[in-house]
């Protein structure tokens, strides 16, 4: 038997736990670190047990995303295949691509101008 999440996400606690989050953070954590400015919409749980939904809501797990980040992030985590795209110069904007990780790479990087998701 499922457990239940610690915090209903139609709670009055999580709705201000929300709101306390996206205001201390009002833009998108993962297109900040691309480089883009978007607004954040959704509150994700940076830890989340898919398994019994024993989530932590500590600040520290909470990060606000964009609802497409979020979705993206929730896809990925389901194991199902996301393709973050690529910048202008075609290097993977997925931080965990083999090219990022890779010294030949490093220092050559630019700023993304444009997102693409595919
Ligand atoms: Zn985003």
């Amino acid at each position: 038997m499922k457990k239940r999440r610690t915090l209903s996400l139609n709670s009055a606690a999580w709705k201000r736990l929300r709101a306390q989050v996206l205001a201390e953070e009002p833009l998108c954590r993962m297109c900040t670190s691309r480089g883009l400015v978007v607004p954040a919409t959704d509150v994700d749980h940076i830890e989340d047990s898919r398994e019994d939904y024993s989530d932590d809501n500590s600040r520290e797990n909470l990060a606000s995303l964009c609802h497409q980040c979020h979705s993206l992030k929730t896809a990925a985590s389901m194991n199902k295949t996301v393709f973050l795209g690529c910048d202008v110069n075609g290097v993977p904007l997925d931080p965990a691509h083999p090219w990022n990780k890779s010294p030949a790479t490093e220092g050559t990087k630019t700023a993304p101008s444009l997102l693409f998701y595919c």
